[in-house]
């Protein structure tokens, strides 16, 4: 998966503070340099230097290419024999590389496609039988007849025959136009496009008001010819391209949707689990992808209204609303059973904290094969587990535990990191941290989402790595940060997750790291578990993703043809594994944490204050914890950077001051998410809500539960501040 939304304003913003940054690095350069450079956390930084050289050596672009070519050499949907191969092949590299390795199953609830179709059953003389098989004229990868057919996992089974409404990106703001102007969606067939939301809301919303259907497609103005040439002649959709993906509500919580805290395990008895028809994470209406090749028929014969200027897709003809007169028929036999699939995980124990694991972890598995969506991810974890394995024959002994993961599922629901997360709970309380990588390239500019507590860490790893480009990663990311390709287009990459409600203005210097919404394999670590999280990626155009074109003949020829962002990808999520496992003291910045909660409070007051007017909610008392953690940030980062004899106590104070911002009950009315900083948006789904339980209130109207909310985010604010002060 891994997709992000909007990212506007902090974009704009970036490009002032670039300027402020710039000058200040000059003004750094004519300082003469200590020598070694000082890294963050250790007290040794030359021999840490020494390491990072050996392991900065290790991966390699030809390596990189094999691993991919193998593992996209079959479609590997999760549960499939040939996913199992892949998870074969992972645990065979881990072992090569040293690491103890096991392959661990978990059963859940799924459905494959049994029979899919849509018909346009009216007006007369219009004919489309979708979906058409995608196919170019030219890709040797393209009919392996293991290619499932375009399908949305979690869609109910279900024949449904009506008009049908156009609906632009079915975001509420889009239903609540239709309603203006006096289009009725109930029990209509909404057609919406792809863009600005996570799919599954679009299905809750489109149930929300009554649709009977939902049908969602690709636009050539979002992914298609209209960005540029279309594969196989350019990177962009073609025709017959059709985006698959799940529409679980996973804002509702992530995993399998029958086993919402608690481990899928094989032995896990039915009795144990929610039955599928109660499960708040299953949509309830039938919905489909569609390319807009089969979409062009039902959109070009829709009557009604002309659309809104802006719902204006890159068709030849204006859109109109309708209802009808183009009626559809939805055939959708699904085939839901418990299936089994299999995460990697890869372990090289701590020697001196050895409870505190760092996780990394990308997932395996694809719609169909994957090659940037994720294998991109694989292939570049592969080449960081060589680079470990290769220290370990020198003599390195990683101070934490590292624990890789290869996990399985994700498309689905982010199903093999949740249910492993789940089962291991208790270890993850004292984890030191979560590495996400998803997608790793799908262009040439680097980008990161991270805890606050870690952006700073992850901008120093980039300074450590070399670019491509010339210069380091951090160069080459400061230059061109990574940016959106178009007003809807949502590249694929860790990166700049966009978020609601946040002000940009939090940062300082330096290039913007994203928050961490959802949509990728941190979500049950951070925003359940509260284990302090990173997620990164490098991106470009990219508009194939989940379709059956995402192949190894793509990947070379568009996204990365000598595979050397491959290889700075292994080296920056190698490193960000060293640096987190080998540190003495955590390189935890809580000073920054504050700073951000500060202006999320900022921002939610004024729009307290814009719906209930000036008083009517107290934030001083949240805005004092936001102090106080600034305040024992900066305390601390003192201490932190001198060596002292409470290392140890020191790191647990680190490592549980994420933890306070666990709320006791979670979210309101979605208590599996536990942060009170960060959650997916119940409306966007990718992109971040940022202190969610106040701003949902705010933005439902709910002044009563605003205020319980805004009280339970200053307890843990307030929590996280005395534990950092309590250290002395
Ligand atoms: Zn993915």
């Amino acid at each position: 998966m891994r997709r992000r939304a909007t990212a506007i304003l902090i974009l704009t913003t970036a490009f002032l503070i670039f300027g402020a940054g710039e000058e200040r690095e000059r003004a750094q350069a004519a300082q003469p340099k200590a020598s070694p450079p000082a890294i963050a956390g250790f007290h040794d930084a030359a021999q840490e230097e020494k390491w990072e050289k050996l392991f900065l050596a290790i991966p390699d672009p030809k390596q990189a290419e094999e691993h991919l070519r193998i593992l996209t050499s079959a479609p590997h949907m999760a549960g499939t024999p040939e996913d199992k191969k892949t998870a074969d092949y992972v645990a065979q590299q881990f072992q090569q590389d040293g690491l103890q390795t096991e392959i661990v199953a978990y059963k859940v609830w799924m459905n494959y496609p049994r029979e899919i179709s849509v018909d346009v059953v009216a007006p007369e003389g219009v004919h489309m039988h979708g979906p058409t098989r995608e196919h170019v004229s030219d890709d040797r990868f393209q009919d392996d007849p293991r290619v499932v057919t375009p399908f949305t996992e979690y869609s109910p089974s279900g024949d449904v025959e009506a008009e049908v409404v156009y609906a632009n990106y079915a975001r509420p703001e889009d239903f609540n136009k239709l309603k203006e102007m006096g289009v009725d969606v109930r029990g209509k067939i909404v057609i919406a496009r792809y863009g600005q939301n996570f799919r599954g809301v679009k299905a809750y919303i489109a149930q929300e008001h009554g649709a009977a259907g939902l049908i969602i497609y690709s636009d050539p103005i979002d992914d298609g010819y209209f960005k540029g040439e279309a594969y196989p002649q350019g990177p962009w959709r073609p025709a017959t391209g059709v985006q698959r993906g799940s529409i679980g509500y996973m804002f509702e919580f992530a995993g399998d949707p029958t086993t919402p805290g608690v481990a899928s395990v094989a032995a896990l008895p039915e009795s144990e689990r929610i039955p599928p028809e109660k499960s708040a994470a299953l949509p309830r209406i039938p919905t489909t992808p569609l390319s807009y090749q089969d979409s062009e028929p039902i959109l070009a014969h829709l009557a009604g209204k002309v659309s809104p200027r802006d719902w204006q897709g890159a068709l030849p003809f204006t859109y109109h609303l309708g209802p009808g007169p183009v009626r559809v028929r939805m055939h959708l036999q699904q085939d839901y059973q418990y299936r089994t699939i299999w995460d990697v995980i890869g372990t090289i124990p701590g020697s001196q904290q050895p409870a505190q694991w760092v996780v990394a972890g990308n997932h395996r598995d694809a719609w169909v094969y994957g090659a940037v969506d994720p294998n991109s991810g694989t292939s570049a974890l592969l080449e960081a587990a060589r680079g470990l394995g290769e220290l370990l024959h020198a003599g390195w002994k990683p101070k934490r535990t590292i624990v890789l993961g290869s996990w399985d599922g994700e498309e689905q629901g982010l199903i093999g990191s949740t249910e492993w997360a789940e089962q291991h709970a208790s270890d993850l309380a004292k984890a030191a941290a979560y590495l996400n990588v998803d997608v790793a390239v799908s262009g040439e500019n680097f980008g990161a989402s991270a805890v606050p507590s870690l952006k700073q860490f992850i901008r120093d790893v980039a300074r450590a790595v070399p670019s491509p480009k010339g210069g380091t990663v951090y160069d080459a990311w400061r230059k061109a940060p990574e940016k959106r390709m178009g007003p809807t287009q949502e590249p694929s990459s860790a990166a700049l997750s966009g978020s609601q409600n946040r002000p940009p203005a939090a940062e300082g210097s330096g290039p913007q790291v994203g928050d961490l919404g959802s949509g990728s394999d941190y979500t049950a670590f951070l925003q359940h578990l509260g284990v302090p999280s990173v997620d990164i990626g490098s991106s470009g155009p990219y508009g194939v993703y989940h379709s059956t074109f995402d192949d190894f003949e793509y990947f070379r020829k568009f996204t990365d043809p000598t595979f050397a962002y491959e290889q700075e990808m292994a080296r920056v999520y190698g490193l960000e594994m060293l640096r987190l496992a080998g540190a003495d003291v955590l390189p935890f910045d809580y000073a920054q944490y504050g700073k951000e909660i500060e202006t999320y409070l900022k921002a939610a007051q004024a729009k307290a204050q814009t719906r209930f007017g000036q008083d009517a909610l107290d934030f001083a008392p949240a805005f004092a914890a936001a102090a106080r953690l600034q305040a024992a940030g900066t305390a601390i980062h003192k201490v932190q950077k001198n060596a002292q004899p409470r290392e140890a106590e020191l790191n647990q104070v680190l490592l549980g001051a994420e933890r306070a911002f666990l709320l006791p009950r979670g979210l309101p009315n979605r208590p599996w998410y536990r942060h009170a900083i960060y959650a997916p948006g119940v409306y966007t789904g990718y992109a971040a809500v940022v202190i969610p339980g106040v701003n949902e209130a705010l933005d439902a109207g709910d002044r009563q539960r605003a205020r319980q909310e805004l009280m339970e985010l200053t307890s843990s604010v307030n929590l996280a501040a005395k534990m950092l002060q309590n250290f002395r």
